[in-house]
């Protein structure tokens, strides 16, 4: 399986067009030592040919240019993104959707909330279901392993299983979590590959629970929840806001940090994706990203490929 690293940066990217927060600030000024990062997005492909989405980020159109396996390969309208799995509705991880169509054909799975939230209360997706053969639109369950196929029904030896983390649902969705009562608004993604190693994306982590770290431990690789170094980021740096964990997201550092909570995990190559620009581990001169990186840790990367 060869897994691409399109973007890893939390929603607003990095820098984010409205913050002058250290980071971004240094950034622009051209006196920052790291990189820039669009919003996270991840591709995989089991034959190389037949390619899958994990999310669809705001910027995606860029992400597909800057990979030529992405690109079209006959001269009529066609692509090689067989689909999309969403693992939640956030902005960040769907907004890519209404890039996409362009009456293409190709598959959507997400979780019947996920797909209600956009498809019912979201009038602008329905450009997806323009003409009869568009997006075709698949429900999933958390637990439940499917397939992942093209429009055309070759099967792609991927198989992919989900977890549920969150029963809290995207603010635009009128934070309709009181009234669901099921885990399905965030799902951690699990991908066994065709040769048997298996990649996992939660790019948000709510939870910490001995099963998700019994899961993390039988990993070859882990794509991780980096957005906050710390629980009060936002609230430091704005004077008001949300903490970390109450946004969904437990942070890298810290007594209660997932750097320290996972000291013990040896097996996955790890990495932290979905960064917030605020977060200080992206500045490589500093104290956070050598703790990070001492750890056993490394920041995902924008190009970055593996394969599994
Ligand atoms: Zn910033």
């Amino acid at each position: 399986m060869q897994v691409k690293i399109l973007g890893s940066a939390a929603g607003g990217g990095f820098p984010q067009w409205n913050c002058a927060c250290a980071n971004c600030h240094a950034l622009r000024g051209g006196q920052f030592t790291g990189k820039p990062r669009l919003q996270t997005q991840v591709a995989v492909s089991g034959d190389g040919r037949s390619w899958f989405l994990l999310g669809a980020s705001p910027d995606l159109r860029l992400q597909i240019e800057s990979v030529p396996e992405l690109h079209p390969r006959a001269g009529n309208r066609c692509s090689p993104i067989s689909g999309v799995v969403l693992g939640s509705a956030d902005l960040d991880h769907v907004l890519g959707l209404l890039l996409l169509r362009e009456l293409q054909p190709f598959h959507v799975w997400a979780a019947a909330p996920v797909i209600e939230i956009l498809r019912g209360q979201n009038s602008m997706f329905a450009m997806l279901n323009r003409v009869d053969d568009q997006v075709r639109w698949n429900t999933i369950r958390a637990g439940e392993p499917f397939h992942l196929k093209s429009i055309a029904g070759s099967d792609s030896q991927i198989c992919c299983r989900t977890i549920a983390l969150s029963s809290r649902y995207p603010a635009y969705s009128g934070n309709r979590a009181g009234t669901r009562t099921n885990f399905e608004a965030v799902l951690g993604l699990v991908l066994p590959s065709p040769t048997g190693k298996t990649l996992g994306f939660f790019p948000q982590l709510p939870m910490l629970t001995p099963e998700l770290k019994g899961l993390f431990a039988t990993l070859d690789c882990l794509l991780l929840d980096g957005t906050f170094w710390s629980d009060d980021e936002l609230i430091r740096l704005q004077g008001s806001g949300q903490r970390a964990h109450e946004m969904g997201h437990i942070p890298v550092g810290g007594e209660e940090g997932t750097l320290r909570q996972l000291a013990g995990l040896t097996k996955p190559r790890k990495m932290y994706i979905h960064i917030n620009n605020t977060n200080p581990m992206l500045n490589e001169a500093g104290a956070e990203y050598r703790q990070v990186r001492d750890s056993g840790w490394e920041l995902a990367e924008d190009g970055c490929q593996l394969s599994l």
